[in-house]
């Protein structure tokens, strides 16, 4: 994913927005001293992000993506959700045809209100924000960029075959997200376009979809993303909201951050709204976290402590919807 630089307008037109969302949240946030107690176990989410790491880079078209992609099907399938895949050749910039796979798993698959949850599973093939230059055509572990999130997934999946929920639930692992170049908006997130495009469900108009991307790294903060806030503000105030009740108000900042290309983008495009969960740093020039598309994406910069913060909310979200 990367950071677009919004125009002086726009960024002034956040502002404004910024200042009724934190006073609307804030209160909100105050006022629920309740919370459901819910099952996740952060230990767990780091076991599944070091597993994915263990396969090396999940680079499209290398042997440790396919092996990495087999083990998240069986894995899904053995916490009892109905898996789809999609397998499609997806045309990058720079004109490699990836061998993508898209891996969409269901609970309650006839119910009909239904919140999607997803994150990328693809591996960056270059470090090309690594501080040594030398370093910047090694692929990067992605244990925070890709992996964190689908290990909090692969957990709440763990957590649903033992607890099941009452509203349907899709867990979605999308590829071929972070292929993309500087400056050309439509090289990101291919997996989530070619998914909106082919829904392997006719009409599948999921209520809220929530995606989860650098969701566990150390001294992490998540900022209310800009085009989140667009399309869909009484999601995300629900999960800053529950993340302020339950303690995780200095980890989730109630104030706006940047404007962010990632998968969501493509879902609100095609009319579902979501909510990117994603570390950002406003008073960075950057945002990401400092290992972000470098060589030291690896488990050295996981923190359980960020997993936790990350999954507990959205567990309690699906549980309180
Ligand atoms: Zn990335």
């Amino acid at each position: 994913m990367q950071k677009i630089i919004l125009s002086l307008a726009a960024f002034l037109f956040l502002a404004a927005c910024g200042s009724k969302g934190n006073a609307a949240a804030g209160e909100s946030a105050s006022d629920d001293t309740t919370h459901i107690v819910v099952g996740f176990d952060a230990d767990s989410a780091y076991s599944y992000v070091k597993r994915q790491v263990d396969f090396g880079p999940r680079v499209p078209n290398t042997p440790s993506h396919k092996a990495c992609g087999d083990w998240l099907v069986a894995e899904l399938e053995r916490h009892g959700a109905s898996v789809t895949q999609q397998n499609a050749s997806l045309k990058a910039f720079d004109g490699t045809a990836l061998s993508a796979r898209n891996i969409f798993a269901q609970y309650n698959p006839d119910v009909e209100n239904r919140i999607l949850l997803l994150a990328h599973w693809d591996c960056r093939p270059w470090a090309d924000q690594d501080p040594d230059p030398a370093k910047h055509k090694f692929p990067v572990d992605g244990a925070n960029d890709g992996a964190s999130g689908v290990g909090v997934l692969l957990e709440i999946a763990r957590q649903l075959k033992a607890n099941p929920p009452q509203t349907g639930i899709d867990i979605l692992f999308v590829d071929a997200e972070d292929w993309g170049t500087d400056g050309d908006e439509e090289s990101w997130a291919l997996g989530t376009r070619y998914f909106v495009e082919n829904p392997p469900v006719k009409d599948y108009f999921p209520v809220s979809a929530i995606l989860l991307d650098m969701v566990g790294g150390k001294g992490a903060k998540f900022c209310r993303e800009y085009f989140s806030e667009q399309a869909a503000p009484r999601v995300a105030q629900a999960l800053w909201g529950i993340a302020a009740s339950r303690g995780y108000g200095d980890i989730f900042l109630n104030q706006l951050g940047g404007a962010i290309t990632d998968d969501h983008v493509q879902l609100i495009k095609h009319g579902i709204p979501a909510v990117d969960i994603i570390e950002y740093h406003p008073e960075d020039n950057v945002g990401f976290n400092p290992n972000w598309h470098t060589t030291s994406d690896n488990m050295e910069g996981i923190d359980p402590a960020t997993l936790r913060a990350v999954g507990e909310t959205v567990m309690e979200y699906i549980r309180s919807n």
